[in-house]
C-alpha cells in the first residue's frame, strides 16, 4: 500500500501533530474555547529570496470551508515578502487547533514550488521552462507540485494528470530508454514522427550515443523542415563547457541551414546555469530545481484574542493590512484600522488581505490555474530586476 493519507482524513483532522489533539483535549476539559485570530507568516525566505509567491490558497480553502471560520488572503499568487501576514483565519480556537499542521502544508510546499519556478521563469525570460521533477517525488503529488510549478510561470508540465489538472496538454521529449530500444537515434526518431500524432511537436533527444554536434546534424538531415527542436541532456561526466559544446552545436546546424532547430536542454538545470545558457538556449526542462524547491517556512500565530492584541514573543500582535504600491510593488503593513496613505513613491496603495471565506461560503471567485500564473507573470515584471 502507498503511506499516504487519505484526503478525507485530511478534512477529518487526522493530519495533525498530536500536541493540537492533546491541547483540544486540555480545552475542552477545562471550557476553554477564545475567539482568535491568527495569521500565516514568515520572518525570512529559503535561499535569501527578496520575495515569494503565496500559493496553496485553493487546497487550503477547499479544507478551510469545512471549518466555521473566516478567513482573509492574499490572492493565490501574489508576490509578498518577508513579515507580511498572507493569510489570517478567525474562529474558536477549538474549532480550528488541529488543522494548524495541515494548513501549513498545503501552502508552505505550494509557496516553495511556485517560487522557484517564478524565479527560474523570470531568468529564462521568453524561453521556454518546463516542470520535469515529478519523478523526484512521491507520485501522488505530482499534480500538486505541477500545477505550482505552472502557475508560477512554468510553461508547461511533463506529466499527464498535472496537464489534465491545469487544462494544458502535457508537454515532454523522448525518453533515452526509447532510444536504446531502437539502437539508433535517428531510427528513434524515425518512428516517433511516423506514429505520434502530429501536433505534438518532433524533438530529438541526441546526446545518447554519439557527440553532440554530430547527432545534431545527423537528426537535423533526417527530418528537415519537420525537425522542431533537439533536447540536450548531456551526462555531467561528459558536459565539460555546456555553453560551448551547444554554441559549436548551434554554428554546425546553422552552417547547412537547419536555423529552424531550437535549443532544448534539460539534466540538473539550476538557476545559475541559466543566465549562461540562454544566447544559445530556447527552452529548459527543469525537475529537481523545481520539484526539491525549498519550502517558504510560515508559521500560524495568534496575535489577537478575543478582539485584544496578544502575541508571543518575537511576534507583532493585532490584526493588520499588508498594502502593496500599485507603482512601486512596496509593501508596507498597518494596523487594520489604519486608514489608508500612499507609499513614500508617490504611488496609490492597495489592500492585499482581504475577505476570501466565511464559514464555508467562498468571498471570491476562484480564478483559473492559468489566470493566477498571468497573474504572476505581471507581477514578475512589475518588480523590476529583484531575484
Ligand atoms: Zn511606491
Amino acid at each position: 500500500m502507498f503511506h499516504i493519507a487519505d484526503p478525507k482524513e485530511v478534512i477529518d483532522g487526522k493530519i495533525t501533530d498530536v500536541y493540537f489533539e492533546r491541547s483540544l483535549q486540555i480545552l475542552k476539559a477545562k471550557r476553554i474555547n477564545p475567539l482568535v485570530r491568527a495569521e500565516f507568516i514568515t520572518k525570512s525566505l529559503p535561499e535569501d529570496w527578496p520575495w515569494a509567491i503565496f500559493a496553496g490558497l485553493d487546497e487550503a480553502m477547499y479544507l478551510m470551508k469545512h471549518l466555521p471560520i473566516k478567513v482573509r488572503a492574499m490572492r493565490e499568487g501574489a508576490i509578498f515578502y518577508p513579515f507580511e501576514p498572507v493569510m489570517e483565519i478567525e474562529g474558536r480556537y477549538q474549532d480550528f487547533c488541529v488543522y494548524e499542521t495541515a494548513i501549513l502544508g498545503l501552502i508552505c510546499q505550494a509557496s516553495g514550488v511556485a517560487t522557484k519556478s517564478a524565479r527560474l521563469k523570470k531568468l529564462a525570460g521568453d524561453r521556454l521552462v518546463v516542470s520535469f521533477g515529478a519523478r523526484r517525488m512521491h507520485p501522488v503529488l505530482a499534480p500538486m507540485i505541477e500545477r505550482n510549478a505552472y502557475i508560477g510561470g512554468c510553461d508547461g508540465v511533463a506529466v499527464v494528470k498535472s496537464g489534465e489538472i491545469i487544462g494544458e496538454d502535457p508537454m515532454g521529449t523522448m525518453p533515452h530508454a526509447l532510444i536504446l530500444c531502437f539502437g539508433s537515434t535517428v531510427e528513434a526518431l524515425k518512428a516517433y514522427d511516423e506514429v505520434i500524432d502530429e501536433k505534438v511537436k518532433r524533438v530529438a533527444l541526441i546526446d545518447t550515443f554519439l557527440d553532440e554536434k554530430f547527432e545534431c546534424l545527423n537528426v537535423a538531415e533526417a527530418l528537415g523542415g519537420r525537425l522542431h527542436a533537439v533536447r540536450f541532456d548531456t551526462p555531467a561526466s561528459r558536459r565539460g563547457n555546456f555553453y560551448r559544446i551547444l554554441k559549436e552545436a548551434r554554428w554546425e546546424l546553422d552552417l547547412r541551414g537547419y536555423k529552424h532547430v531550437k535549443f532544448f536542454v534539460s539534466g540538473g538545470i539550476k538557476e545559475e546555469d541559466i543566465p549562461v545558457l540562454n544566447p544559445v538556449v530556447d527552452g529548459y526542462g527543469i525537475g529537481t530545481s523545481i520539484s526539491n524547491a525549498r519550502v517558504v517556512d510560515y508559521a500560524m500565530d495568534i496575535m489577537d484574542i478575543e478582539g485584544k492584541p496578544f502575541a508571543k514573543r518575537g511576534k507583532w500582535s493585532g490584526r493588520k493590512r499588508v498594502l502593496r504600491c500599485a507603482v512601486c510593488h512596496k509593501g508596507m503593513i498597518v494596523p487594520l484600522d489604519e486608514r489608508d496613505y500612499g507609499c513614500e513613491c508617490g504611488g496609490a496603495t492597495y489592500d492585499v488581505l482581504i475577505p476570501v471565506l466565511d464559514k464555508g461560503n467562498y468571498l471570491i471567485d476562484m480564478p483559473s490555474h492559468k489566470s493566477i500564473r498571468e497573474y504572476v507573470l505581471t507581477q514578475l515584471k512589475a518588480i523590476g530586476d529583484r531575484l
